[in-house]
Formats: C-alpha cells, sequence, structure tokens
C-alpha cells in the first residue's frame, strides 16, 4: 500500500467507526421507541379486554400473559361469585407461559375462601386487568351470570 492508499485507507476505517457508533445509537432509539408503542398497544388491549368483560361480550381475544405485563396491567382481578371474594392475581408472579391469553387463567384458579369453608373448589369470575399500583375493584359488577 502506498502512502496515499494508507491515509485513504484509515480515513475510510475512521468514517465506518463513526458510522457504527451512529448506527448503533440510531438503533438503540428506535428499539426503544417500538417497544413503548408496543407497550402503549398491549395497555389498549388490555383495556379493551376489561371493557369486553364488563359488557359481556364473550367471544373477545384475551390478551396473553407477556401483553398484559408489558402493557402495564399485570394484576388480573377475579371475584368468585359464590363468596364475593375479591383477588388481585399478579401474572408476574404467574408460573405459566408467557404467551397464554390471560383468559384461560380461570382454569388455574380456584377461591380460597370456599375452598376452605365449603371444601370446594370454585372457579373465580375474571373481572379485568389492573395497573400496578391501583388495586382498585371495579365499581360496577358484571352481568350476572346464568345459574349452572
Ligand atoms: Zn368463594
Amino acid at each position: 500500500m502506498s502512502g496515499g492508499d494508507r491515509k485513504h485507507y484509515a480515513r475510510e476505517l475512521h468514517k465506518a467507526e463513526v458510522s457504527f457508533a451512529h448506527l448503533l445509537e440510531d438503533a438503540a432509539t428506535a428499539h426503544a421507541a417500538a417497544d413503548a408503542a408496543r407497550a402503549k398497544a398491549y395497555a389498549l388491549d388490555c383495556l379493551a379486554w376489561n371493557t369486553g368483560l364488563f359488557i359481556g361480550e364473550v367471544d373477545q381475544q384475551s390478551p396473553t400473559i407477556k401483553a398484559a405485563i408489558a402493557g402495564g396491567f399485570p394484576l388480573l382481578e377475579v371475584r368468585c361469585d359464590h363468596c364475593k371474594h375479591t383477588e388481585f392475581v399478579d401474572l408476574s408472579l404467574v408460573v405459566q407461559p408467557r404467551e397464554r391469553q390471560v383468559s384461560l387463567m380461570r382454569n388455574y384458579l380456584y377461591c380460597s375462601p370456599c375452598q376452605r369453608t365449603l371444601g370446594k373448589k370454585r372457579r373465580p369470575d375474571l373481572i379485568g386487568l389492573r395497573p400496578v399500583g391501583d388495586p382498585q375493584p371495579a365499581a360496577p359488577s358484571r352481568r350476572p351470570k346464568k345459574a349452572s
């Protein structure tokens, strides 16, 4: 390599290093923006699901456990129709595949007061997803279910 070539090579190398650093930075920024947009979409999924539960929409797709956590709604409010016991299940602590729909959680839950006092395993109703720090039970009650 001639002296001129060597200088040219060093310049190109330096340019590539600078552009590499910028690309890494831009990619990180874009990923952060995408994550924020995704989290917002998940939050809206959770709010839509809550509203669907409230109006008795039975066919709606529920968010996944992962979506509920990423959307900032990691608490699943459940209520036993028999004893009216209400509880908040922290989905981040649940040992379930993260891709599983939140609605399927019902199959894994039962009311502990009913279990204690009646010795029966009653499945609680799902009331909705709640954000952390706001574990307020939904004020209005759900539509009464048909007796089973
Ligand atoms: Zn109960």
